[in-house]
C-alpha cells in the first residue's frame, strides 16, 4: 500500500525508519526539529549542523538544487580513522614497521578532494595511487613529503616511466607496479638512461576468490596481475640485470567492496607466502601493498551482502597486522611497511547529493460516484461488482476478475466499441480494486504470491531534480544501493511510499531499490508552498567521474563545507555546475554557432512580418540566457 497510516511519530522513529545510525557511521542523526544533521567531531557530538541550514545557505548564495555537498571534515575524519586504526593495531601487536595509506585517485579525481587528501593526509604521510599518466601528474603535484608513497599501477609507457623516475630523483617514494611481464625491460632501459634506480613493485594475481559484486573477476580469472610463472620470470630477469634490490614492493588487489573479512585474510596469507619466497630469493622487498577493497556499509546491515561488510575497521586492521606477523615471524623476516589503497572507504561518506522533488504521480483512484452512468457496458458493471466483493479470503479471485474485465474494456476501446470516458472510468475502478485488495492483505490468512508486490504498482513516483546517469551511475550500472531519505519534515510521519524518478525521462533513470531491501521509499506528501528535499548519501566514491551526460544533464554544482567547533560552518569552495553551453561543447556543438543559426531564423521571421524586431530581441536574449543556464530544473 502506498499510504502509511499517520499515528504518533517522533524524530527518533524517522531515524529508525531510514536506518540513519546503521549507515551514518556516527556522522548523521535526526534533530528534535526533524532535520537531518551532521556531527563531524567524535569527541564532541553536540556540534551538529542541520543540512536544511546548509541548503538555505547554499540557496542564499544563489545556487539552485541539485547540489553535491562535500563535507570536508568527514573526509579528514575518514583519513584519521583509517590511519589511527592501523597505528593502534600496529602498536597493540608490536608490529615492527608502519602503515602508509595511498588514496587511489580514480575513486574521486576532483581537484578539491585530492588537494584535501594530500593536505590533511600529510600528517599521516598518506600518499596517492596513480593508474595513468594524468593521475601521476596529479600525484606529483600534490605529494611533497618524502615519507609518503606514490604507487603507479596500470600500463606504463616511456613518458609515464620517465615521470616516475624523475619523482624518485626528487626523493619521492614512487613505485612502478608491474602488471605484465613486458613492462620490465622498458623500466630497466629508462632507469639506465636517466641514471635513476627504480622502485619496482609486482602485482600478484592471487588464486583467492572474493565474495560480493566482483567475485567473478577475482581469483584465476582476475584481469590484472602476474601469475606465479610470470613472477619467477621477472625475478630471474632482475637477477640477471643485477637489480633484484630494486624489487621493493609486492602488490595485490582482491577487488573493490570486499564484503567478507575472511577473503581479506586468505588473500593476504597467499600474498605473504609469495613475499617470504621472494625475500628469500634476495629481493629488496620492504613494502606490502594490499590494494583497495575496504568496504562501505551502504545498507547498514553489517552483513557480507554486496552493499555491506561483515567487519569493522579495527578488525580489518588487526587482521592484516596479525596475518602478516603470523607468517613472517616464524621465518624471522622483517615486517614490511603496510600499504592499502582504500578508496571508497576514504571518500564515500564525505559527499551527499541534495535535490528537490519537482512533482509526483499518484496511482490512487479518483473518488468514485456510487452509481455507474446509465449506458455503462456490462463489463463495467462487472468491475463495480468485483470492487464491492473484495474480502480478505477472495483476494486472488478478485484480482483475476478485475484484470480480465479491465483488459476486455481496453480491447473494446481498441476496436472503437467503447469511448475514452468509459475506459477512464474502468481504469479508475481497476485501481480502486487493487487498492482495496492491498488494504485487505493484512487480514488475509495467506497472501497469494502473485499479489505480494501489488503495493508496488500503486506506489507514487516522485520526480527528483537530478540525473541518475550523471550523479549515481553505479545505481544504474551495477544496482548499487545508497541511503536515501528526506532531510527535513522528519518529525512528521511519512504517509506515502514512492519510487524516485530522475529528470532524464529514461526508464532506467529511476531508483527503486532502497537500503531496507524494499522497492519503495517512505516519503511525505508534497506541499505546494515548500520544496521537498532529499539527500542521497555515501556518494563520494566513484560516482562523480563515472557519471555521463545522458540527456545532456551536466555536472551539478559542488559546494564544500567545513564545520567549525563552535557549530558554525564555512563554504570553503564552490564550483558552478555545467551550463548548457558547457555540455553542448562537450558534444561538439559550438554555442556561438547555435546563436548565429537561431538569429538567422528569428531575423527571417522579422522579415516575413511574423514577429517584431523587439520580440526578436527578447528571443535572442532568452536563447543566450538559456545557454548560460544550469542544465537542471531551475525555479
Ligand atoms: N587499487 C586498485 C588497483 C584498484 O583497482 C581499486 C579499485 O578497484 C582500488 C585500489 C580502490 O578500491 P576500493 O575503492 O574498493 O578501496
Amino acid at each position: 500500500m502506498n499510504k502509511l497510516s499517520p499515528v504518533s511519530w517522533s524524530a527518533q522513529d524517522a531515524a529508525e525508519l531510514y536506518r540513519v545510525s546503521d549507515w551514518g557511521a556516527g556522522y548523521f542523526s535526526v534533530s528534535a526539529k526533524g532535520e537531518l544533521q551532521v556531527s563531524p567531531f567524535a569527541d564532541d557530538p553536540a556540534v551538529c549542523v542541520s543540512l536544511v541550514d546548509i541548503i538555505s545557505g547554499i540557496r542564499d548564495r544563489g545556487m539552485d538544487m541539485p547540489v553535491l555537498l562535500r563535507i570536508e571534515n568527514l573526509l579528514d575524519n575518514s583519513l584519521s580513522r583509517l590511519n589511527e586504526a592501523f597505528a593502534a593495531a600496529i602498536e597493540q601487536a608490536g608490529y615492527q614497521s608502519c602503515y602508509r595509506g595511498v588514496f587511489p585517485i580514480k575513486v574521486n579525481q576532483q581537484c578539491h578532494v585530492i588537494e584535501e587528501i594530500a593536505r590533511f593526509g600529510s600528517r599521516y604521510h598518506h600518499g596517492l595511487e596513480a593508474g595513468s599518466k594524468a593521475e601521476l601528474l596529479v600525484a606529483l603535484a600534490n605529494i611533497r613529503d618524502d615519507d609518503s608513497c606514490i604507487v603507479c599501477n596500470g600500463y606504463k609507457d616511456q613518458e609515464f616511466i620517465d615521470l616516475g623516475l624523475m619523482a624518485c630523483q626528487l626523493g619521492v617514494n614512487c613505485f612502478f607496479v608491474i602488471e605484465t611481464p613486458n613492462e620490465l625491460p622498458l623500466i630497466l632501459e629508462r632507469s639506465e638512461a636517466l641514471g635513476v634506480s627504480p622502485m619496482i613493485g609486482l602485482r600478484l594475481k592471487l588464486t583467492t576468490q572474493v565474495d560480493g559484486h566482483w567475485s567473478k573477476d577475482s581469483g584465476d580469472r582476475s584481469l590484472f596481475g602476474l601469475t606465479t610463472a610470470q613472477l619467477i620470470d621477472i625475478v630471474d630477469q632482475l637477477k640477471l640485470a643485477n637489480k633484484l634490490d630494486c624489487l621493493q614492493l609486492l602488490h595485490f588487489h582482491l577487488g573493490s567492496q570486499i564484503t567478507n573479512i575472511r577473503n581479506v585474510r586468505s588473500g593476504l596469507q597467499e600474498a605473504c607466502r609469495v613475499y617470504v619466497d621472494l625475500k628469500q630469493e634476495g629481493a629488496g622487498l620492504g613494502y606490502l601493498d594490499l590494494g583497495g577493497g575496504l568496504a562501505v556499509d551502504y545498507d547498514g546491515s553489517r552483513s557480507n551482502t554486496c552493499h555491506s561488510k561483515n567487519y569493522q575497521l579495527d578488525e580489518y586492521c588487526a587482521d592484516i597486522v596479525e596475518t602478516i606477523m603470523d607468517i613472517l615471524d616464524p621465518l624471522g623476516i622483517e615486517h614490511p611497511v603496510i600499504i592499502t589503497e582504500s578508496g571508497r572507504a576514504t571518500v564515500a561518506h564525505s559527499s551527499v547529493l541534495l535535490f528537490n522533488c519537482l512533482s509526483v504521480t499518484h496511482f490512487d483512484p479518483a473518488p468514485l460516484s456510487p452509481e455507474l452512468p446509465e449506458d455503462s457496458p456490462e463489463l463495467m458493471k462487472n468491475l463495480l461488482w468485483v470492487l464491492e466483493t473484495v474480502r480478505p479470503d477472495n483476494l486472488q479471485e478478485c484480482y483475476n476478475d478485475a484484470l480480465y474485465y479491465r483488459d476486455e474494456i481496453r480491447e473494446e476501446f481498441r476496436r472503437g466499441e467503447v469511448k475514452l470516458r468509459t475506459t477512464a472510468l474502468a481504469e479508475n475502478l481497476f485501481l480502486a480494486i487493487l487498492q482495496r485488495i492491498v488494504q485487505c492483505m493484512p487480514e488475509a490468512r495467506r497472501v497469494p504470491a502473485e499479489l505480494e508486490n501489488l503495493h508496488e504498482s500503486l506506489a507514487d513516483i516522485y520526480y527528483g531534480n537530478f540525473s541518475v546517469f550523471q550523479s549515481l551511475p553505479d545505481s544504474w550500472a551495477i544496482e548499487q544501493v545508497f541511503p536515501i531519505m528526506p532531510v527535513h519534515r522528519l518529525g512528521e510521519k511519512p504517509t506515502r511510499r514512492a519510487i524516485i524518478a530522475d529528470l532524464t525521462c529514461d526508464c532506467d533513470g529511476k531508483i527503486d531499490r532502497f537500503i531496507d531491501g524494499q522497492s519503495t521509499l517512505p516519503v511525505h506528501s508534497l506541499k505546494d508552498d515548500e520544496d521537498y528535499m532529499l539527500g542521497i548519501f555515501l556518494v563520494g566514491a566513484y560516482q562523480e567521474t563515472l557519471g555521463d551526460l545522458h540527456n545532456l544533464f551536466g555536472d551539478t554544482h559542488v559546494v564544500s563545507a567545513r564545520i567549525n567547533r563552535d557549530g558554525s560552518y564555512d563554504f570553503v569552495r564552490e564550483i558552478e555546475g555545467d551550463s548548457i553551453a558547457d555540455v553542448l561543447n562537450y558534444v561538439e556543438y559550438y554555442p556561438q554557432a547555435l546563436v548565429e543559426r537561431f538569429r538567422n531564423t528569428a531575423e527571417q521571421a522579422v522579415r516575413s512580418g511574423r514577429i517584431s524586431a523587439a520580440v526578436r530581441k527578447q528571443m535572442m536574449e532568452a536563447f543566450s540566457a538559456s545557454l548560460r543556464g544550469y542544465t537542471y530544473f531551475e525555479k
